[in-house]
């Protein structure tokens, strides 16, 4: 257990680039939980320094994709709190200043280099052991840089505008240390850590010196985020440090990645298109390509069965349960039982949680949740809807799949399997319809238990037997061989449709 006597305050910081991959919403539901367990708050940073990779829409669709999950940022763009603005491309002068004391105080330096010159650079120093050379404590001292140039030299090459860039000067021979919450200690070796760019020629921070920065302005008490992150902790230790606020720093936590089903690498928005199953939270196209991207909200999940199957994804309570609330994964959530190995993605599993959560849902919750996967033409029919769920509520695994198991209460079927029932068709069971459509006319009370009694009684007169006259029965009212118990579907349907499919039927056969 970590000791909570700072204030809690977590955030998830994504880089509105396109879709939230499920990986994404875990972080954003741990931060979440961990936030209120604690009584802490949650904040969202919008990490959009990156000009190249703007894309319009990006910033709004997360915020879409964290109202549908409910879970809502305490401190936000949309809800800024004491430590705005929340947009790291607003915050510009701010990073600024601290690249500008970081070298004052010797830490960072000034790059004019070209990119033609550090192609060369990589050109020339590239070898067997070394193929993609980095500009690191060694190769700095070749290139054009304000720790190579004279004092005289820098000032003229900023006074005339030249291009350039500011570079962290990672140390030789240092071994950083980390005490990741979920890893242990984890420890670095800055001869491997190239000078990252701290600060662009466009005057924009990257994300390494806005992360620190912001972590450390926000207040931000506990960083979780994705594995793949792990790497470039080392650069932000050295920031922690040099900018001296290293009693200030975020205890860090590196989530697992969330592994492709057969466990081989990192689970992409591509595995998703082929193997068929979304990863992103919601819908997403890509305004430039038009690609769109299915998303867990359209394709019929409900949130709070995406949710629960996340937190899985990578954790557990020990017990044994798989069934949480949102309250009770708040209350039982614990960052230091989160795995370190990767989570396999397994989609069935992930229908499986829907499943479960669509035959706990109430009602008039199930009633609204499938509205918007029932055709708009039958938006009319809640009254007919509302006595159909009870009916279907088990067959179905995602939202979506309402209207395949419901369609036929609503409307004719389209086309009747007439092959299954033509095989073992005869005069004698043609006759034995004629008659149901006569008794079936004279019934007053149209419900589930007399149409079967009246079923019944038409059976005992033809001496036949009933088992052989369901089937085509149900095949006659829904097209095939499927859907809840036939007399319930005829009761609801209504008697006059009733008769009409088995007419519609018996003139097809
Ligand atoms: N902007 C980074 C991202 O897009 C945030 C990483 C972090 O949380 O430090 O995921």
């Amino acid at each position: 257990m970590c000791s909570m006597n700072t204030q809690v305050r977590v955030r998830f910081a994504p880089s509105p680039t396109g879709g939230l991959h499920i990986g994404g919403v875990r972080t954003v539901l741990f931060n979440y939980l961990f936030a209120k367990k604690h009584k802490g708050t949650f904040v969202l940073r919008i990490e959009d320094t990156d000009q190249s990779r703007f894309v319009a829409g990006a910033e709004e669709y997360i915020f879409q994709c964290l109202a549908w999950c409910g879970l809502n940022p305490d401190e936000s763009v949309l809800k800024p709190g004491e430590y705005a603005p929340y947009r790291q491309s607003e915050r510009k002068a701010i990073y600024w200043q601290y690249a500008q004391q970081l070298i004052a105080q010797g830490h960072a330096y000034y790059a004019f280099d070209t990119p033609e010159e550090l192609e060369k650079m990589r050109e020339q120093h590239k070898s067997e052991q070394n193929p993609t050379p980095q500009y690191n404590h060694s190769l700095r001292k070749h290139m054009r840089n304000s720790l190579t140039m004279s004092e005289q030299e820098v000032a003229a090459a900023l006074t005339n505008n030249t291009p350039f860039v500011i570079r962290l000067k990672v140390p030789e021979n240092r071994l950083l240390s980390l005490q990741d919450m979920i890893r242990g200690e984890v420890t670095f070796d800055t001869n491997l850590v190239d000078d990252k760019v701290l600060l662009k020629a466009d005057g924009m921070p990257t994300y390494h010196l806005a992360v620190v920065v912001d972590d450390y302005l926000m207040k931000i008490s506990h960083a979780f985020r994705g594995e793949e992150w792990l790497p470039s902790a080392p650069i932000h230790l050295l920031l922690w440090e040099y900018l001296g606020w290293q009693d200030a720093m975020p205890q860090w936590a590196h989530l697992p990645l969330i592994l492709k089903p057969d466990g081989h690498g990192k689970l992409s928005k591509r595995d998703g298109d082929r193997l068929g199953f979304p990863v992103f939270a919601m819908n997403w196209e890509d305004p430039k390509t038009k690609e769109l991207n299915k998303g867990f909200k359209e394709i019929g999940f409900l949130p709070e069965a995406f949710i629960n199957m996340l937190a899985l994804l990578g954790w557990n309570d020990g017990s044994g349960q798989e069934l949480f609330s949102l309250d009770e994964l708040i209350q039982q959530f614990d960052i230091s039982r989160v795995h370190k190995g990767g989570a396999k993605f397994d989609y069935e599993k992930a229908k499986w949680f829907n499943h479960q959560y669509i035959q706990k849902l109430e009602h008039s919750a199930l009633l609204e949740a499938v509205s918007p996967f029932v055709p708009s033409a039958f938006h009319g029919e809640t009254k007919l809807m509302e006595r159909v769920l009870p009916l279907i509520k088990d067959r179905l695994t995602l939202l979506s799949d309402i209207w395949e198991q419901s369609h036929f209460f609503f409307t004719n079927p389209e086309k009747i399997d007439t092959e299954a029932i033509q095989s073992k068709w005869d005069e004698a069971k043609k006759a034995f319809y004629v008659s149901l459509i006569n008794a079936f006319e004279q019934m007053s009370t149209w419900n589930e238990a007399a149409i079967e009694a009246t079923f019944n009684d038409v059976v005992a007169n033809h001496a036949i037997k009933k088992g052989e006259v369901m089937l085509p029965f149900r095949i006659m009212l829904v097209g095939g061989k499927f859907g809840p118990g036939v007399f319930a579907i005829a009761d609801l349907i209504t008697k006059e449709n009733c008769i009409k499919r088995i007419q519609n039927a018996l003139q097809q056969l």
